[in-house]
């Protein structure tokens, strides 16, 4: 194997990323080696480099990772759902690696928010082993981190935006406990978008409904099993209200999951669920999202508003379980719209931030 090997590093935020080259590191004790296949760019990559949210530097971006497995540590033998792993098998991961042992990973169950976390295209690559990130051709995977092995069938490009965008979804779907023949509105036909509405689909809710600005995404999004699509721009806030009262008997949405990022769809989307409605928040994931509403609608209707960040190991499972089943019958593979390789990463960057791309493929 080599001794060194490339990665796209950011050393300020705004600034264009540069290729280094960097010691692969040897593989220790539970540790894995991985040769990054597909890494996809993630509305939160675009944050950081923009400089919207901090992140430590240097930094390897890059998060929605697979690859293979170049050299298993001492002591690896299998997965997560115990499923035997070799040399040369394609595994995705956890965003992050979690102690275990802290007071939210034992006894509150918020594992991603371990006061050890380590997560991967979020720390600094400074140090050994450098890379922890995606945009690089290894990632090197540590001990508190659950992989898993992914089924043949599916390929690099619909199983690397699981292990952020659906694991994401799947958690706060969770958290929305949606039962069959619910409807759903959906704000936002982005890819965290798409995967919500065939979660919609897949769990037999009536109507799923669909806001956005952009007619080829709500267009798109229909393929996943959106019943409407409706294109809001112009639209007033009560006129928005209306129309899904229109699709929903006069009542309102039994749950809105918001997944486009713009803190001043929440007051919307909160008068658009019924009495006793769910929202939840998983879009906005960087700081200065504020809105304003009347508590007391929150009150008297019963509404509950929940925010979702990251996601746990079952999550993941279920991401990878869900594009297995499903893959025949929702278009996952066309969810990467673009692709560029390791050298033109910044052009990758900007075509994320454009909004023109759903999703950007770095293939190193
Ligand atoms: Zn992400």
């Amino acid at each position: 194997m080599a001794k060194t090997a490339k990665a796209a590093v950011m050393t300020a935020a705004g600034m264009d990323l540069a290729i280094k080259e960097y010691p692969l590191p040897p593989v220790d004790r539970g540790c894995i080696l991985v040769k990054v296949t597909c890494c996809t760019i993630c509305g939160s990559d675009v944050h950081s480099w923009k400089g919207r949210r901090t992140a430590p530097t240097p930094i390897i971006l890059g998060h929605e990772i697979v690859g293979r497995i170049a050299a298993l540590g001492a002591g690896v033998t299998h997965d997560s759902g115990d499923r035997p792993l070799s040399v040369g098998d394609r595994i995705t991961w956890t965003i992050m690696d979690n102690c275990g042992k802290c007071y939210f990973c034992r006894e509150k169950g918020l594992m991603m928010k371990c006061r050890r976390l380590k997560k991967y295209g979020h720390d600094s690559c400074a140090q050994p082993p450098h890379f922890v990130g995606g945009f690089a051709d290894y990632c090197y995977i540590t001990p508190g981190t659950c992989v898993i092995r992914i089924p043949d069938g599916l390929s690099d490009e619909e199983v690397a935006p699981a292990n952020c965008a659906l694991a994401t979804v799947i958690a706060g779907w969770e958290e929305a406990q949606v039962k069959p023949f619910e409807n759903v509105l959906i704000q936002g036909a982005g890819a965290l978008g798409f995967y919500a509405a065939a979660l919609a689909k897949h769990y037999g809710c009536r109507r799923v409904i669909v806001t956005d600005i952009l007619d080829h995404r709500l267009d798109f999004i229909k393929a996943f099993g959106a019943t409407d699509a409706i294109n809001v721009k112009g639209m007033s806030a009560e006129e928005v209200v209306q129309a899904v009262r229109g699709l929903t008997d006069g009542f309102g949405v039994d749950c809105v999951l918001e997944v486009a990022g713009i803190a001043d769809l929440i007051p919307t989307g909160l008068k658009c669920l019924r009495t006793g409605g769910r929202y939840v928040e998983i879009g906005n994931s960087a700081p200065g999202a504020n809105f304003t509403y009347d508590a007391c609608d929150i009150v008297w209707r019963r509404l509950t508003l929940k925010g979702v960040h990251n996601y746990d190991v079952r999550h993941l499972q279920a991401a990878v379980d869900l594009l297995a089943m499903t893959r025949e019958k929702f278009p996952f593979k066309d969810i990467v719209t673009h692709r560029v390789n390791l050298e033109n990463i910044n052009d990758g960057l900007r075509l994320a931030d454009s909004g023109k791309a759903i999703r950007v493929a770095v293939l190193p």
